[in-house]
């Protein structure tokens, strides 16, 4: 999804969230969508805060480094190491430089649950004219020491080394599929997601037109018994559907509804990921309609990053099993 590149982080937020409701079209203009966004913070729809990447370099002037003999960070970094941040990606450039990662939500979390660390507020200073930190109570750093922190353009991270830009380039993809395949997407812990909500989307409504949609499955030639057979379950299920539509909520109508049905879901991770996926998704023994889409997108993301292979790379000396 290059076209959220360009967008404010609140306006990225509100676009993705719209998504889980199919409510695309009510966003109209950049302004709608950062109106959603701020709804999503209000509400705690936190997953959605996960849509908006950030890379921060923090640079400690040199005059602040003086360090004892042996101690390779300075305190305030070591403040950070000990409060173990999960969802932040954290690299040291040497002399005084980091590069820190996260979402909008892995920030805003970092400063809530660890209001200790002085690090932190000046990541939410940083953040804060997106608008998506004005509920976190404002703190001034007293910090005795100068450190220079900044936001870096997708463009600064794209011309990162190797190693560092796989792991600071996050990238975001939306997947029409089954929801079968989405089931087993959603296994892999470290990206972020959002999908299509069967408790909100009601599909005997509006723009869905009183139909379910359904994937064909690839399994399945059509003229064959089996794809008539297929074609007749999903027939009787959008049927008894709509029927329980007429007395019941969409999260109970839900409930009939089998792994055909299409899913829109978005995944957004770092670069390692995705190779890790690309790895368990796109090999001999991952399910055919996941390796229908994942091929297709591994190419992709190689045509988008010809600087990297997305085969994995073991460490050396070691042989695969
Ligand atoms: C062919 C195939 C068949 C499968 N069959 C089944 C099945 O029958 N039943 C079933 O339940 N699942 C099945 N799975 C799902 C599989 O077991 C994984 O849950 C899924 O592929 C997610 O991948 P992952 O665990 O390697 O890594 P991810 O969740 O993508 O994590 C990436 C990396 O993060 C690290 N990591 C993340 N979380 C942890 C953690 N809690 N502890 C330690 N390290 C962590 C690991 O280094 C991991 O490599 C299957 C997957 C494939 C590809």
């Amino acid at each position: 999804m290059t076209e959220l590149d360009t967008m404010s982080l609140a306006e990225r937020i509100g676009r993705c969230a719209s998504i889980c409701y199919k409510s695309e079209a009510k966003l109209t203009d950049a302004a709608s969508a950062e109106g959603l966004a701020d709804k999503m913070v209000k509400s705690k729809h936190n997953s959605t805060l996960e849509m908006a990447p950030v890379t921060m370099s923090f640079e400690i002037e040199e005059g602040d480094l003086n360090l004892p003999e042996g101690v390779k960070h300075h305190p305030i970094i070591l403040d950070l190491f000990e409060t173990c941040p999960k969802y932040l990606v954290i690299d040291s450039l040497g002399e005084g430089k980091y590069l820190i990662s996260s979402t909008v939500r892995g920030f805003r979390e970092f400063v809530m649950e660890h209001p200790e660390s002085e690090l932190g507020w000046i990541m939410a200073a940083e953040l804060r004219p997106s608008g998506l930190f004005n509920d976190i109570i404002t703190h001034e750093s007293g910090l005795p020491i100068d450190v220079l922190a900044r936001r870096l353009s997708l463009d600064e991270i794209d011309k990162l080394p190797t190693k560092l830009h796989l792991r600071h380039r996050q990238v975001t993809v939306k997947f029409v599929v089954n929801r079968a395949v989405t089931h087993e997407i959603v296994r892999h812990r470290p990206p972020s997601y959002l999908q299509e909500s069967q408790r909100y989307c009601r599909y005997d409504k509006e723009q869905f037109g009183s139909e379910v949609t359904f994937i064909k499955p690839m399994f399945f030639a059509e003229g064959t018994e089996e794809y008539a057979l297929w074609v007749k379950a999903m027939e009787e299920t959008e049927r008894i559907y709509l029927k329980l539509l007429e007395t019941s909520s969409a999260q109970a109508a839900r409930t009939v509804l089998p792994n055909s049905c299409k899913t829109e879901l978005i995944m957004q991770a770092n670069l390692v990921e995705w190779e890790h996926f690309f790895h368990m998704r796109c090999s001999e023994a991952a399910e055919p309609s996941m390796r229908e889409v994942t091929i297709p997108l591994r190419d992709e993301f190689r045509k988008m990053f010809p600087q990297h292979s997305f085969d994995r790379r073991m460490p050396e000396g070691w042989v695969e099993q």
